[in-house]
């Protein structure tokens, strides 16, 4: 098992997100790293092995932004090394998972014949590949994400952002855990609550088939089809 934080807010992401994935470092881990906006710049840090070398890399090459995302990686497909360690990046989709994609070499093959280049040996980097084939002048970002999740077999956690919608994170899951944490001005979302107790006690727990989108400072909870959901706030005690 591993991990995923993202962050969108009011404050710099890196570093709670940092200690966010710190917090979820008994889940095990292979690899680490963390994408960013700022603005429509993006920057994203990956390493090998433990997350003092992500920090070691971050105080080298620091990345600002008030939105970001981030993981730990326990490797099922591609082996633990910088290339296949997430977030993973396709056009101006950026993207962490948690979870196994059961149909991606048939994606991937797909994908690979409408002119996509692959650079991981993961099953994650089919899905950043397909929200970017989704998106056209038609179809936004939401709904790119929400006709490729529809495509996905297996189990996710996933958290996306997009260069050209620098305001906007998006979260599902389907079989792997999920939490949302709503603070001040501010949203976090994470495999699990350790992550985001620093931070705010009021969550909203994330069930399988139903996506988050955060932006213009509200959550906006719906199922994966786009049936929006009203969804339970519950003060955390700290466990579930
Ligand atoms: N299956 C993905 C990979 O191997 C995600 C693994 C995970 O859950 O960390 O990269």
């Amino acid at each position: 098992m591993c991990g995923i934080v993202g962050y969108i807010g009011g404050q710099q992401a890196t570093p709670i997100i940092l200690d966010g994935l710190r917090k979820l470092e008994y889940r095990g881990y292979d690899s680490a790293g963390i994408a960013t906006l700022n603005g429509g710049e993006s920057g994203i840090r990956r390493s090998e092995g433990k997350l003092v070398n992500l920090d070691n890399l971050l105080r080298d090459h620091p990345l600002a932004g008030s939105i970001g995302i981030g993981h730990t990686r326990w490797a099922t497909h591609g082996r633990p090394s910088e290339i296949n360690a997430h977030p993973h990046k396709a056009g101006p989709v950026i993207l962490v998972h948690n979870g196994i994609i059961e149909n991606y070499l048939q994606l991937k093959e797909q994908l690979k014949q409408a002119g996509h280049t692959f650079k991981s040996e993961t099953d994650t980097e089919v899905i950043a590949h397909l929200v970017e084939e989704k998106l056209t002048s038609e179809v936004d970002f939401e709904k790119a994400v929400r006709l490729a999740l529809s495509e996905l077999r297996g189990a996710y956690a996933v958290c996306i952002l997009n260069e050209q919608e620098p305001g906007t994170l998006i979260a599902a899951k389907l079989g792997s855990p999920m939490v949302v944490g709503l603070g001040q001005g501010e949203f976090l979302v994470a495999s699990d609550i350790p992550a985001i107790l620093a931070h705010t006690r009021e969550m909203v727990f994330m069930e399988d088939g139903e996506m988050v989108v955060f932006r213009n400072g509200e959550a906006a909870f719906s199922t994966i089809a786009g049936e929006r959901l009203d969804k339970n706030r519950v003060i955390s005690t700290g466990r579930r």
